[in-house]
């Protein structure tokens, strides 16, 4: 296994877990990311889109392979306020709303001001509402209280808060027994892990075997993450967190390597290539397919890239949920990326 640096590796991953970054505010996260990429040693730029793009020189300039992870998440935005000063709310991404129940929020408005508060379903005392445990959650049957003194939609108003502000959802952060509980460990746990591969790549002067472009998507939860990539890009190995449950045999502790997901079956000889190195490495490793699921691969080849690509990720469970994994998964997804930038 590679020497990572596994208390700098676990803050870069709670800086991450912890900063607000829903798909379209990525902007705060991207400015962390870039001052520890410049730290480490390697060229970052922005896309117009929003996109981070880090180069890693190779040893060989004869192709150009490309590595993502996103750093946006799920989150919502207002889209109107009630006669009582609550917030109604649309969806970024697809969370699993009945769990936004009860969660803390907070609420940015476009003049840099920020709110706090609590989504709850518009049933939400069991002194008062018959149906306040029986009550379908979802947009329209779920509202923000602030923790504010409003009284009516004026007051709100007079907060400075309308319609397109953004929301962002606590994470919860929590770090215990090597298990992290979070929301969005989809998918900074894996940005966390490119960060802990380059440190290490840096750290020691190895360079990988080909020049490598790190692509930090920022819109992959609403559908066209890496819908644009640098062209000279031939191959891509998206790291996205790996399912589990059902009859799936990925774990909080492995790697997996996806075989297939919605959008169809990954790159054979990359995905082969990549089961072989996990084997003889003796990884724990698992591999798998992810009925509901798509990733930057996904949105780079419906956008027309003509690119290889494969999907590996650690294994995170109750997804768009409350998620947990252990620092075992993040350990092994770090060796297997490791040996694909540095084997042929
Ligand atoms: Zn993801």
């Amino acid at each position: 296994m590679i020497a990572i640096q596994k208390e700098l590796f676990l803050e870069r991953l709670e800086t991450l877990l912890t900063t607000d970054s829903p798909s379209g505010f990525t902007m705060n996260i991207m400015n962390v990311i870039e001052e520890w990429t410049r730290s480490i040693g390697y060229d970052f730029y922005q896309t117009p889109k929003g996109t981070g793009i880090i180069t890693i020189e190779g040893q060989s300039d004869e192709k150009t392979v490309g590595l993502s992870a996103h750093v946006d998440t799920l989150g919502a935005m207002v889209r109107s306020i009630t006669g009582t000063g609550n917030l109604k709310f649309t969806l970024i991404g697809g969370p699993i709303v009945p769990t936004l129940d009860g969660e803390y929020c907070r609420v940015y408005t476009r003049d840099g001001k920020v709110y706090t508060g609590t989504f709850l379903s518009v049933a939400p005392s069991v002194h008062v509402h018959k149906d306040a445990s029986t009550m379908a959650r979802n947009a329209d049957t779920m509202e923000i209280r602030l923790d504010e003194v409003v009284k009516s939609k004026a007051d709100t108003l007079a907060l400075g808060i309308s319609p397109g502000d953004i929301i962002c959802i606590d994470p919860k952060t929590t770090l215990i027994n090597d298990f992290v509980k979070s929301r969005f460990l989809d998918d900074k746990a894996s940005v966390a892990c490119l960060f802990g591969v380059m440190q290490y790549l840096s750290d020691n002067y190895i360079k990988p075997l080909y020049r490598t472009q790190v692509i930090i998507s920022a819109f992959e939860e609403v559908g066209h993450g890496a819908s644009y990539l640098p062209p000279e890009i031939s191959e891509m190995l998206a790291v996205d967190m790996g399912c589990i449950g059902e009859d799936l045999t990925c774990t909080e502790f492995d790697v997996s390597i996806c075989a297939k997901d919605s959008s169809g079956p990954y790159d054979y000889d990359m995905t082969s290539r990549l089961i072989q190195m996990a084997k003889d490495n003796q990884l724990d490793y698992a591999v798998d397919i992810y009925p509901m699921y798509g990733s930057d691969v996904s949105a780079a080849l419906r956008a027309g890239n003509n690119i290889k690509g494969a999907l590996i990720g650690p294994g995170v469970h109750a997804s768009h949920g409350m998620e947990r994994t252990h620092y075992e998964a993040l350990e092994n997804t770090m060796e297997l990326i490791y040996l694909y930038l540095t084997r042929s």
